[in-house]
C-alpha cells in the first residue's frame, strides 16, 4: 500500500541527492551541488562555538534574535542604502529556502498565479504546488539569458499575486540589470503584485557587476520581500540561517506561516550570523576576488576541453554547452551528467532539473558546474577534463 500524499507524490528525489550519490559511488570530483568544500571565516565559526558554550542554546524568539535582525538591517543599509526597521521589517528563517516557502504560503491564496523565470530554482515550484498556487513561467533565453519584455507583460493577469526574482540567478549566473528590474517593478506596481526576491548570491559577483535590490527601486519597498541567507556569502551552507526583509505587513504575513513551519531557528548560529554580517568590507571584497579567480580559471578549463561556456555574471555556477565533447550516444543533459560523472570522474548538475516538464528542451545541451571549491578540487577537475578530448 502506498500512503504517499498526492501533494508530494510527483516530487521525486531532488537532483542534488541523486548526483551526490552518483559522485560518491564513482569517486568523482563533485562540481554538482552548490556547497563549498572549504570552511567559512574562522571568526564566524568561533562565534558559533562561543555562543554554544555561552548557554545560548534555548529557543530564540520566533521572529529572530534582536542582534541578528539588527545586523540584517545594518547590512542592507551598508551595501544597498536600503532603510530597514529591524523591529518590524526583518524575519529570521531557516535559510532562504524556508523564507521563500513561508512567503508563498503567507502571501498567496490557492488558485493564485505566481510568475517565475525559467530555468527556475528547484524548490519554488514544489513550494507553489504545496500552497495550491499555479506557476506561470517566463523563459530566459540566449547566451545572456534575457527575457522578452512582451512575454513578461503577458504573464501578468488578474490572478497574478506575486513574482519571484532570483538574482544572481541559479543555475545561469545571470545578474538582472537595472533596466530589467525596472520593467519588473513597473509591472508589479501596475498590477499590484508582490515581488519575492531570492538574493542568496548577492555577494558573489564577477567582472565588477553590481547587485541591485529590487526593493530599492521606486515604489518597490512597499511591495517587495527581500530574501537572502548567510550560506553562500560566508561559506556555511549547512547553517541554514536566512531572512526576509519587507514592509511590516508583508513580513507579518510571512511570519504567520513561519511560526508554524519552524517557529524559531538555531540560536547560536543566529548569534554567529550577526557577527558575520558585520564583518569589514574587506571580507566581502576578498570573497569576490577569490571567486573571480575560480571562475576565470574554470572558464578556461572548460573552454580548453571544448565546451562552450555561457559566462556567468554572478553565483556559484558556470553553465556550458557540451555538444562538441560528448560521445554520440549522449543525447541529453541527464545522460551527459551521468556520463561525465562515471567516465570522466567529474559530477555536474543537469539543468533540466530547473525546467518544467514541457520546457526541458531549453536545458537539454547544457551542464551546470559549481565552482565554490578549493583550488585543489578545481585542479583535480581540470586534470580530469584534460582527458575529455582524448577518449
Ligand atoms: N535559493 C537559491 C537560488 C539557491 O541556489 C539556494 C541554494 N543554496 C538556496 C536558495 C538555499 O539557500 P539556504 O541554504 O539559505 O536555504
Ligand atoms: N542551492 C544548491 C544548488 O543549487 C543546492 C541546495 C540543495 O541541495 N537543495 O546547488
Amino acid at each position: 500500500m502506498s500512503s504517499i500524499a498526492r501533494r508530494v507524490a510527483g516530487f521525486g528525489t531532488t537532483v542534488f541527492v541523486e548526483i551526490n550519490d552518483l559522485a560518491r559511488q564513482c569517486n568523482a570530483v563533485n562540481l554538482g551541488q552548490g556547497a563549498p568544500d572549504f570552511d567559512g571565516p574562522p571568526e564566524v565559526l568561533a562565534a558559533a562555538v562561543k555562543a554554544i558554550n555561552g548557554e545560548l542554546n534555548q529557543y530564540a524568539p520566533g521572529i529572530g534574535m534582536q542582534v541578528l535582525r539588527e545586523a540584517v538591517a545594518q547590512h542592507a543599509e551598508r551595501f544597498y542604502n536600503q532603510r530597514v526597521d529591524w523591529q518590524t521589517e526583518v524575519l529570521i528563517t531557516s535559510g532562504a529556502t524556508e523564507a521563500v516557502f513561508a512567503a508563498i504560503l503567507g502571501l498567496t491564496d490557492p488558485g493564485d498565479e505566481v510568475i517565475v523565470f525559467e530555468p527556475v530554482y528547484d524548490s519554488y515550484v514544489p513550494n507553489m504546488a504545496m500552497a495550491g498556487v499555479r506557476p506561470r513561467y517566463v523563459p530566459l533565453r540566449g547566451d545572456q539569458w534575457s527575457f522578452d519584455p512582451d512575454e513578461l507583460t503577458r504573464a501578468f493577469n488578474a490572478r497574478t499575486r506575486a513574482i519571484i526574482v532570483n538574482t544572481p540567478h541559479n543555475p545561469t549566473g545571470k545578474v538582472y540589470s537595472r533596466q530589467e528590474l525596472s520593467l519588473i517593478a513597473d509591472l508589479c506596481r501596475k498590477h499590484q503584485v508582490v515581488a519575492i526576491t531570492d538574493e542568496v548570491y548577492e555577494h558573489i559577483l564577477y567582472d565588477g557587476m553590481a547587485h541591485i535590490r529590487l526593493a530599492t527601486l521606486p515604489g518597490m519597498a512597499e511591495r517587495t520581500v527581500t530574501i537572502s541567507s548567510v550560506g553562500k556569502t560566508f561559506s556555511v551552507t549547512g547553517w541554514k540561517i536566512g531572512w526576509a526583509i519587507g514592509p511590516a505587513d508583508l513580513v507579518n504575513a510571512v511570519n504567520r506561516a513561519h511560526q508554524f513551519i519552524t517557529f524559531a531557528v538555531a540560536s547560536p548560529l543566529q548569534a554567529a550570523a550577526a557577527l558575520a554580517l558585520g564583518l569589514p568590507v574587506k571580507y566581502f571584497e576578498e570573497l569576490q576576488v577569490s571567486y573571480q579567480s575560480k571562475r576565470n580559471r574554470m572558464i578556461e578549463v572548460f573552454q580548453q576541453a571544448g565546451l562552450r561556456v555561457l559566462k556567468p555574471q554572478g553565483s556559484y555556477f558556470i553553465m556550458a554547452d557540451w555538444r562538441a565533447v560528448a560521445p554520440r550516444h549522449v543525447q541529453d543533459d541527464v545522460q551527459f551528467a551521468r556520463w561525465l560523472t562515471t567516465e570522466i570522474g567529474v559530477a555536474c548538475i543537469p539543468p533540466s532539473a530547473f525546467y518544467q516538464e514541457s520546457d526541458k528542451e531549453l536545458g537539454r545541451y547544457l551542464a551546470r558546474f559549481a565552482i565554490c571549491k578549493k583550488d585543489e578540487t578545481l585542479a583535480a577537475a581540470a586534470e580530469r577534463f584534460a582527458r575529455l578530448g582524448k577518449l
